[in-house]
């Protein structure tokens, strides 16, 4: 038992050595924003940067998602055509990538014939094989604009959750997937006007043909992550239900069909096999046409889809579907860690409303790589995390530059200054010095685990713990002392705190690919590396030209940011305009009696937390008023106070006490002000 048991794990260590990760396809419909980078693209960067150091076989794919309503709402608006909308978001989409090192292998396109091809022979698979009916149901029709509404075309109230910004497919609130009927006071989104229900004719995939062969499967996947995992099971019990896989917008991969005219693919339904499609597209860059199937057909891939969690429903239950009944032999997606959203200073990002930050911007300001460490410091990978800019600065000045720039910093500085910049290898280590290096090495088996485990999070931790350890050992030995009467010593402490930022190097290397490779040319080592450089160790030092690894990031910056989600803000809620009640004539203004009163007594009424009993003085004549203003002011801080009010509302009862007057008092929602006097003045005098 014992030694299948070994077989088996030797099998699995062969076996798990080819990789295929995908993030899911960005939208070419707007530029790229922090929150895409969070879910899906930095930890899939940052996994394969891993699965590469350790010399695994793996691919990266990407590309924009070219189809859908979303794109052509956007050309339409815009007025050009979707062709020219979808190259310029892919363009800005791709530059922001590169600026911020996510390193795909291809980074392609849906609006390519190959990729149509492709899902066009996707969806006749399907049907022959029984699983796409077609069916004639009411659709929402804008009858201004003469055309039928699809998904987003439509936007209302959520009937799950009541957001009142759903979309005709998906409430961004609470998740749910909605069809554009299900939408309570729907609304067209081209002319704003409430649609009609007219008859059209949909193809539809039969998922619940699938329910068993899903559940099945997806039994076996108790290792995913437990946000997954648990959005999965409640999907596939509330029960899976037929959805349309067709459009009727001019936009998309066509139907291919006689009887199908004006009618395309949901754009959910071709994107993911954009995966495909895009792999295909490498193999033929590379010039092996045929290698896309060393990937896709071979059992032995472990396929990762990096995604956000809004895309779970999709990459764990329908795609796979559509993976299964196929002619190719497809593999199934081993893990899906899909992540949690990432918030802005506090609230929900918002596109529309610009509370984001787009990469673009961040680059103009900051280097790509602080974008990734923070991210990454903060990944929302169980719980939704929160992007602040006062943090931003705080963990870089802190991790990056206190700790570990700081730590490389005075080593480099003191061998240039005290050595020359050469430091020969140590003959014999001190206890201390062997005792650091068991600590790290224990780090370093922790970090490779967190890094497996998509704990990204965890990974920089542990990290920026060793730059900790590193200083920490640096003050113990004091080499600025001991460098005046034991040179060796001195030597030993820079050498091993090299040795130190060597090991950083590497494990940070898939987190920080530039500055890392900034480090080793410091150290004048050699930028292509592997894990196993791990179990290597520093020969003789000789410091290269060095400069500062992690410039601090000042508050003039950060202002500049906060100042911009300020506009933001302001311009996503302008102070609401006052309604104004219609005007009267001058005589009716003359009819109220308002005068400055003085309240002589004043206390409150049992049982009641709002209203205070007041006695009010007219010059002389003595009146009782029941005034609600209980909750913002107490007995005494009214009593003896001239106020205004009008004598000559006819006196109502309440809580059986006659009321004679009434208070005036400025409102808001949780504040009131009694108005008073500007100065001293006789009680009973009239304001008019
Ligand atoms: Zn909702």
């Amino acid at each position: 038992m014992a030694k299948e048991r070994g077989i088996n794990a030797i099998k699995e260590k062969v076996l798990s050595k080819k990789y295929l990760v995908t993030s899911g396809l960005p939208y070419a419909n707007g530029k790229l924003h922090i929150g895409h980078v969070a879910g899906a693209y930095l930890p899939a960067d940052i996994f394969v940067r891993f699965r590469k150091l350790k010399e695994d076989d793996v691919i990266y794919i990407c590309g924009t998602d070219e189809h859908g309503a979303p794109i052509s709402i956007k050309a339409e608006a815009e007025g050009i055509e979707p062709q020219k909308l979808v190259q310029h978001y892919h363009n800005s989409i791709k530059n922001s990538f590169d600026g911020i090192g996510i390193q795909f292998d291809n980074f392609s396109g849906t609006a390519r014939p190959e990729h149509v091809k492709l899902s066009q022979k996707f969806f006749l698979n399907l049907l022959e094989r029984g699983f796409i009916k077609q069916k004639t149901t009411e659709q929402f029709f804008d009858e201004k604009h003469k055309r039928f509404l699809p998904d987003r075309y439509v936007e209302g109230i959520c009937p799950y959750c009541k957001a009142e910004d759903a979309r005709g497919d998906q409430c961004d609130s609470c998740g749910k997937l909605l069809n554009p009927t299900d939408l309570i006071k729907p609304k067209s989104k081209i002319s704003g006007a409430t649609p009609v229900l007219k008859e059209t004719t949909h193809w539809y995939l039969e998922l619940p043909k699938f329910e068993n062969k899903l559940r099945k499967w997806l039994q076996t996947k108790t290792d995913w992550k437990e946000n997954v995992y648990n959005f999965i099971m409640s999907w596939l019990n509330e029960g899976l239900i037929e959805r349309a896989i067709s459009r009727d917008i001019d936009w998309g991969v066509p139907i291919p069909l006689e009887n199908a005219a004006g009618k395309v693919l949901y754009v959910w339904f071709d994107a993911p096999i954009g995966y495909i499609s895009a792999t295909m597209e490498w193999a033929k860059n590379i010039g092996e046409p045929e290698k896309w199937k060393d990937y896709w057909l071979d059992e032995n891939t472990r396929l990762i889809h990096f995604i956000g969690k809004d895309n779970i429903p999709f990459h764990t239950i329908i795609w796979p579907a559509m993976l299964m009944e196929q002619d190719e032999d497809y593999v199934l997606p081993t893990d899906v860690p899909a992540n949690e959203y990432l918030n802005l200073e506090g609230r929900k990002m918002s596109t529309s409303k610009n509370w984001t930050v787009w990469v673009d911007d961040f680059l103009e300001d900051f280097d790509g790589e602080y974008l990734r460490y923070y991210l990454a410091a903060i990944a929302p990978e169980t719980k939704d995390s929160d992007f602040s800019w006062k943090d931003f600065q705080n963990k870089i000045n802190n991790d990056l530059a206190n700790i570990l720039g700081n730590l490389a910093n005075r080593v480099f500085s003191f061998t240039k200054k005290y050595y020359d910049s050469k430091i020969p290898k140590p003959q014999k280590l001190c206890n201390n010095s062997k005792i650091l290096l068991e600590e790290t090495d224990e780090l370093l088996l922790e970090i490779e685990k967190a890094y497996e485990n998509y704990q990204v999070r965890k990974a920089v931790r542990l990290i920026v713990d060793m730059g900790r350890l590193g200083n920490r050992y640096f003050d113990e030995n004091r080499p600025w002392k001991a460098v005046k009467q034991d040179k060796d010593s001195a030597a030993e402490t820079l050498y091993i705190c090299s040795e130190l930022l060597r090991r950083i190097s590497i494990v940070f290397s898939p987190v920080l690919p530039k500055k890392m490779k900034m480090l080793r040319q410091m150290l004048n080592l050699k930028t292509d590396f592997t894990i196993k450089d791990l179990s290597n160790q520093l020969g003789d030092i000789q410091i290269g030209e060095i400069s500062p690894l992690f410039p601090k990031i000042d508050d003039k910056k950060v202002r500049k940011q906060l100042d911009k989600l300020a506009v933001a803000a302001q311009q996503a809620n302008p102070k609401p305009q006052i309604e104004h009640k219609p005007q009267v004539e001058f005589a009716d203004f003359e009819k109220l009696e308002i005068r400055v009163v003085k309240v002589i007594e004043a206390e409150k009424i049992k049982k009641s937390n709002k209203l205070l009993k007041l006695k009010i003085d007219i010059g002389g004549e003595e009146r009782t008023v029941v005034s609600g203003i209980s909750k913002f002011y107490k007995p005494e801080d009214i009593m003896g106070k001239k106020v205004a009010m009008v004598l000559n509302v006819k006196p109502r009862k309440i809580m059986g006490i006659n009321s004679e007057a009434m208070i005036l008092a400025a409102k808001t929602d949780d504040k009131m002000k009694i108005v008073v006097p500007e100065g001293d003045i006789d009680s009973g005098s009239e304001i008019s």
